[in-house]
């Protein structure tokens, strides 16, 4: 029998986050964004559960769109880093990938027969990535000379503190985005991760690119996906392997990392840094067994960590463990390692099983 620790991965909770951004958008169209392996939750998973609800992906990278193409959805997808060489580009067009160029390297392969539709990417003060608003007179003037001004699909820019309520400046952007592509009103525009989906007053133009927000994690600063009444589309879990009781002065773990301080019953879990648990989340980190609420113990080590299993007397060998889902969100154990759930959604390592559940 293989180890049970496994991350299911929940469709119907994809889709909710997804309508729920549709909802926020208002009149944008709303792009999934599904990089990353659908930020963990596995490519073909997200998109499948997406398929009837979007006409539009976008990944990062060639592979991801070619994954998709792979899992059999037709639609639409954007490369957001453009293509990595020039050949790629002839591979785009006949494949329907829209990708997001943005820099002159990138705009020096287009070429007659590898000319796919395709957005410009403007800086508008992340830099990143992107043409500077007063580069794009130049370059737009240039794509009509060369005639292929009328492959491209839009303008694209990205939020720097989108996620940071007081801050101004999304404002900032927001203006100068507008500014920057006004003289080309027939082009689509498109701004918006999953911050600007929650900021009042935002507007998002005609595409907006919600990422983390469709798996349930949070993409505002002190706020879980929970508090934003997302639903999380991963749940982590593990088996009890042991359990025990300590004794006042005993100690758990490498580096004796926790003692005891009066009677403490116990337990292993089968899950630990080699499969993406965060080694940095420490002693009081939460988890759950039994619907209740426990936390870890001691440091985490490479296949097991500890638990303090006083909240759930009763929880045996076999039973269990949600490190994250629905009882502790993924944002609650990110903070605890100083991180964001977008690095431990996408950081389960190819050890876990996903299933969809
Ligand atoms: C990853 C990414 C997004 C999605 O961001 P979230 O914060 O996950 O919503 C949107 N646009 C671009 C350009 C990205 O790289």
């Amino acid at each position: 029998m293989p180890r049970s620790t496994v991350a299911i991965i929940h469709p119907d909770a994809i889709r909710y986050n997804f309508l729920k951004a549709k909802e926020l958008a208002g009149a944008a169209t709303v792009m999934a964004v599904v990089k990353a392996d659908g930020y963990g939750h596995g490519i073909e998973a997200a998109t499948d559960a997406l398929a009837a609800e979007t006409t539009r992906f976008a990944v990062a990278c060639l592979e991801e769109a070619r994954a998709i193409r792979q899992a059999g959805h037709r639609h639409t997808i954007a490369l957001l880093q453009g293509t990595h060489e020039s050949v790629d580009l002839a591979e785009c067009q006949e494949s329907g990938f829209e990708p997001v160029l943005h820099n002159r390297l990138q705009l020096s392969w287009l070429a007659p027969g590898q000319c796919p539709k395709f957005w410009l990417k403007v800086n508008t003060g992340m830099n990143r990535l992107g043409f500077r608003p007063d580069e794009l007179p130049g370059v737009m003037t240039e794509l009509g000379l060369a005639g292929f001004a009328s492959q491209m699909v839009g303008f694209v820019t990205h939020f720097a503190c989108a996620d940071d309520a007081d801050s101004d400046r999304t404002e900032q952007q927001t203006a100068l985005f507008e500014e920057a592509v006004a003289a080309w009103p027939d082009l689509l525009r498109s701004v918006g991760n999953s911050a600007a989906h929650f900021r009042r007053g935002q507007p998002l133009f005609d595409l907006s690119r919600p990422g983390i927000m469709l798996y349930g994690g949070s993409p505002m600063i002190g706020k879980t996906g929970a508090d934003l009444g997302l639903k999380p589309a991963m749940t982590l879990q593990a088996p009890l392997i042991t359990t025990r009781v300590l004794q006042a002065g005993d100690a758990v773990g490498y580096g004796a990392g926790w003692v005891a301080s009066r009677e403490t019953r116990m337990g292993m879990v089968a899950i630990g840094y080699a499969d993406g648990y965060p080694r940095h989340a420490g002693t009081d980190t939460p988890a759950a067994v039994l619907g209740r609420r426990i936390r870890l113990i001691g440091r985490v080590s490479m296949d097991m960590l500890a638990v303090d299993l006083s909240n759930a007397p009763e929880a045996r060998e076999g039973d269990m463990v949600e490190l994250w889902g629905s009882t502790v969100c993924v944002d609650e154990v990110a903070a605890c390692a100083g991180t964001i759930g977008y690095e431990l959604l996408t950081g389960v390592t190819a050890r876990v099983p996903r299933v969809r559940g």
